[in-house]
């Protein structure tokens, strides 16, 4: 595993994380993962201010959502979610998808 540095501070070790966003409206809510961040133990709960404070604005108008809300607020004042793993994995499919295109290239030629 790769040693990531965190976006706030540059400090090592950083785990790239995603938060929830909820916009609640009244007929239809909106859950979205936000894109990955990367950020170390310190920041991680800094890291994702900007989401909390969406939510706490615009998180509570539907029923659903007023749920969605409550669990997310927690969710995200635990760090979020850890998606290191996934942003490796994408980005090794993402560089095999590169690899393969040009190999092709190669093949025309
Ligand atoms: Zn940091």
């Amino acid at each position: 595993m790769k040693n990531y540095k965190c976006e706030v501070c540059g400090t090592g070790g950083a785990r790239f994380r995603s938060y929830r966003k909820i916009t609640g409206m009244i007929i239809l809510s909106r859950v979205e993962n936000t894109k990955p961040r990367a950020l170390c133990d310190k920041h991680k709960v800094s890291g994702g201010m900007r989401t909390i404070t969406w939510n706490l604005l615009l998180g509570w108008w539907g029923i659903t959502a007023f749920i969605w809300n409550i669990l997310a607020l927690i969710h995200n004042l635990k760090g979020g979610k850890d998606v290191t793993e996934a942003v490796e994995s994408e980005y090794a499919k993402y560089m095999g998808g590169v690899k393969e295109v040009m190999e092709k290239q190669r093949g025309i030629r």
